[in-house]
């Protein structure tokens, strides 16, 4: 409880960003603290090796930065689920709807082709209606990896975005906000 305290601490809230009345959560602050980056690093590995992963898949972009240290530490590898019009090789994507408009995700058709069955973990910084993750998550299963766990430091309750990933697979959240 004193460890998470301190990780939430550790973000800050930028008011009226990306545009008016939005309350941003900013992770950058957590980054750039060596004692709080390190705290979560140590927590999802402790979680995490007993998994028997085979990857870690992380979300454009902020799930970039804890994603590729969580596969450093657990000693598999890495791979993006990128924004379109990213990734330079052959990709399957999914669409999904924003507030306004759609989006899309993509990510290498042959991302886990090294392992077959590949039992991958999907991580993001924060889930807020679950609209990306869902995306990713659908990607994931596409490709046909086993996708184990979706992971994020931070759940937005009031949006419950949480359920619609559910239906994927397990959701862990270290921070309920
Ligand atoms: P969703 O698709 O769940 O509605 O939105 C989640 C995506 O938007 C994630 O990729 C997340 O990084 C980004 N996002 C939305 N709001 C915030 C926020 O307040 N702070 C941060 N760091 N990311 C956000």
């Amino acid at each position: 409880a004193k460890d998470k305290e301190f990780l939430l601490n550790s973000i800050r809230n930028i008011y009226d960003f990306p545009k008016e009345g939005i309350v941003f959560k900013d992770i950058t602050t957590l980054l750039n603290n060596k004692e709080a980056f390190n705290l979560l690093m140590t927590h999802l590995e402790d979680r995490y090796k007993e998994y028997n992963l085979d990857y870690v898949a992380g979300i454009d972009s902020r799930g970039f930065i804890f994603g590729a240290a969580l596969a450093d530490r657990l000693n598999v590898g890495f791979v993006p689920v990128r924004k379109k019009g990213k990734l330079p090789g052959t990709t399957v994507c999914e669409k999904y709807e924003l507030e306004y408009g759609f989006d899309e995700v993509e990510i290498h058709l042959d991302a886990f082709n090294e392992k077959k069955d590949a039992r991958v973990l999907l991580i993001d910084d924060l889930i807020a209606t679950g609209g990306t993750a869902n995306a990713a998550a659908k990607l994931i299963k596409n490709v046909k990896a086993n996708l184990v766990e979706v992971c994020f430091l931070l759940n937005l309750t009031f949006l419950d975005g949480k359920k619609r990933v559910e239906e994927h697979a397990n959701v862990y959240t270290i921070l309920d906000i």
